[in-house]
C-alpha cells in the first residue's frame, strides 16, 4: 500500500513517484537579506508550487550555479522579488536556480512531451505559450513574455521541487551523474546561441575565434563548441593554471590577459597621447592572438561577456565582416568602440541572451554525444548554496562549472534507484 505523503521530506528521502507533499525545503532569498550571497541564502520550508496545464513539477536531484543568482542575492541591478510583485505574484521571497537535473514528478493536463518518471535536465528559457510572437513561430527569445526561469521567475532549482514549462525539459544524458547533468545547460546553451545562432556569423571549420574567460562557465563551453564545429578557439585567461585547462578543452592557444594593461573604456580619439597608448596595447594583444593561433589571422567571432573592460579590444581585433557577440557586461555596461574601424571594416556587434528550444537541444545533443563535457569542477551540499555563489561573486570559484546537491544525497549517482539506495545507506554530503 502506498504510504500517505509526509508534510515535508528530508533531502534524498524520495517520496512515492508522483506523490507531492504540501511543503518542501528551499534555499530562499528575501529582500531584507539582499547583500553578500553568503548571507542572502537561507534554508526555509515553503509550499510546493501549484502547476498549470502546460507546467511540469520536477523533483530536483541537483542544481547548477550561475552568475544570475549572485545578482538576485544582491538585489542588483534589479530586485527580482519586487519586479514579480508588480506583475501580481504574491510571494515575498525568491527561490533561484536556473539549471537542474531531476525527475518529472507531476505534469499539467496538456503536457505531452514528458511523463511522470522521466529523467530530465531543465533549460531556463520561459515564455507564454499563447504569446502571439511565439504562436507565430518566431524566435521565442525575442518574445515580450520571455523570462529566465529561476531568476525572473520564482520556484527555481534551489528547492526540492521546481516548477517549469513543458518545453524546458530535455532528456538527461544517461552517462552523466545528477550533479554533472545540472551543470552545463545555462552556460552551454548561451554559448551555443552565441556561436551558432547569428548567421551568417556562425562558427565553421578552420574559423579563428577569440574567447574571453576561457576557463569560466561560458568560456569552457564555448571552447568545446568551437572545437566540435571544427573551429580554432584562442582563449583568454588570468592565471597560469588556467592555460592547461583551456588547452585540455580544445583551445589551440591561450593568452594570459595579465600581461596587458590597456583595459577599460576607450580614451577620447582627440586625446592623441592616451589613445596612442591604448592603441599600442590593443595591437600587442592582437599580435598575441596571432601567436597563440599560429597564423596571422584575426578572429571571425569574438565571444564577449566581460564587457566594458574588454570590448574596445574585441571591436578592434575582430576580422573584417566578423562579429563581436556579447551576452553580459560583468565589468561594466558602457561599451566604447572606435567606429572608424567598425564601419570601414563592416563588423557586427551582436547582443545575445540565453537560447531557444532548438539551441538548447543543440547543446544537449553535443553533451549526449560526448563532444561537450559539463566541466563540473566542484559540487556543494544544499547548505553550501550561499558559499558557492559567494565564491563566484569574488571570482574565487574554480574553473568550469559548479553544482549543488539538492535531493541527491551524495555525488556520483546517476538514477533514482541509486539515490534511494544511497539515502537508505545514510550517504549524505557532497
Ligand atoms: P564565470 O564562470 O565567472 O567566468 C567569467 C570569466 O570572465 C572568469 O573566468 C574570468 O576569467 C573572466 N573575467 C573576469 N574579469 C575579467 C576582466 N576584467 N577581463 C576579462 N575577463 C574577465 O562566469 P560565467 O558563468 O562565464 O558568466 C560570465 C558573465 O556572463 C556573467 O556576468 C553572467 O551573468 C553572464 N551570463 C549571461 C548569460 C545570458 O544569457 N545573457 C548567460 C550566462 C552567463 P579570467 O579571470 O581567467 O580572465
Amino acid at each position: 500500500m502506498t504510504p500517505p505523503p509526509k508534510d515535508v521530506y528530508a533531502l534524498g528521502d524520495v517520496p512515492e513517484l508522483g506523490q507531492v507533499p504540501p511543503t518542501m525545503l528551499a534555499q530562499v532569498i528575501r529582500g531584507e537579506r539582499f547583500g553578500e550571497p553568503l548571507e542572502a541564502f537561507k534554508e526555509e520550508t515553503v509550499p510546493v508550487p501549484d502547476i498549470g496545464p502546460r507546467d511540469v513539477l520536477v523533483y530536483v536531484m541537483a542544481a547548477g550555479v550561475n552568475y544570475n543568482n549572485v545578482w538576485a542575492a544582491m538585489g542588483i541591478p534589479i530586485d527580482v522579488i519586487k519586479n514579480r510583485q508588480k506583475k501580481g505574484e504574491k510571494e515575498d521571497f525568491h527561490i533561484g536556480g536556473s539549471d537542474a537535473s531531476g525527475v518529472v514528478w507531476k505534469v499539467g493536463k496538456d503536457v505531452t512531451n514528458v511523463k511522470v518518471g522521466d529523467e530530465v535536465v531543465v533549460h531556463c528559457g520561459m515564455w507564454n505559450h499563447d504569446d502571439p510572437w511565439v504562436t507565430a513561430g518566431k524566435d521565442p527569445m525575442f518574445a515580450p513574455s520571455q523570462i529566465i526561469w529561476g531568476y525572473e521567475s520564482n520556484w527555481g532549482s534551489f528547492a526540492q521541487f521546481t516548477k517549469v514549462q513543458d518545453h524546458q525539459c530535455l532528456p538527461k544524458p544517461t552517462h552523466l551523474t545528477w550533479e554533472e547533468a545540472a551543470a552545463y545547460m545555462l552556460v552551454g546553451a548561451t554559448a551555443y546561441r552565441m556561436l551558432h545562432g547569428w548567421p551568417p556569423n556562425v562558427v565553421g571549420p578552420g574559423d579563428p575565434v577569440l574567447i574571453w574567460g576561457g576557463a569560466g562557465g561560458l568560456g569552457s563551453m564555448a571552447i568545446q563548441i568551437v572545437k566540435a564545429a571544427g573551429g580554432r578557439a584562442v582563449a583568454v585567461v588570468a592565471g597560469e593554471d588556467k592555460v592547461e585547462y583551456c588547452k585540455n578543452l580544445g583551445a589551440v592557444g591561450v593568452i594570459d590577459r595579465r600581461k596587458f594593461s590597456h583595459w577599460g573604456m576607450l580614451p577620447r580619439w582627440t586625446n592623441e597621447l592616451d589613445y596612442g597608448v591604448w592603441l599600442k596595447g590593443a595591437r600587442d594583444f592582437g599580435k598575441a592572438f596571432w601567436e597563440a593561433l599560429g597564423e596571422k589571422r584575426s578572429p571571425v567571432i569574438v565571444f564577449e561577456h566581460p564587457g566594458e573592460n574588454t570590448i574596445p579590444t574585441s571591436g578592434m581585433m575582430c576580422e573584417t565582416g566578423g562579429m563581436v557577440v556579447i551576452c553580459a557586461g560583468t565589468t561594466g555596461y558602457n561599451a566604447t568602440l572606435d567606429l572608424r574601424y567598425h564601419w570601414m571594416r563592416q563588423k557586427r556587434l551582436q547582443g545575445s541572451h540565453f537560447a531557444n528550444d532548438v539551441q538548447c537541444a543543440g547543446i544537449n545533443k553535443l553533451v549526449m554525444e560526448g563532444k561537450v563535457d559539463p566541466c563540473l569542477s566542484r559540487t556543494f551540499g544544499f547548505a553550501g548554496t550561499g558559499e558557492c555563489h559567494q565564491l563566484m561573486r569574488d571570482n574565487k570559484h574554480p574553473s568550469g562549472n559548479m553544482a549543488i546537491l539538492v535531493n541527491a544525497p551524495r555525488t556520483g549517482l546517476k538514477t533514482v534507484d541509486e539515490v534511494k539506495a544511497a539515502f537508505a545507506a545514510g550517504g549524505a554530503g557532497a
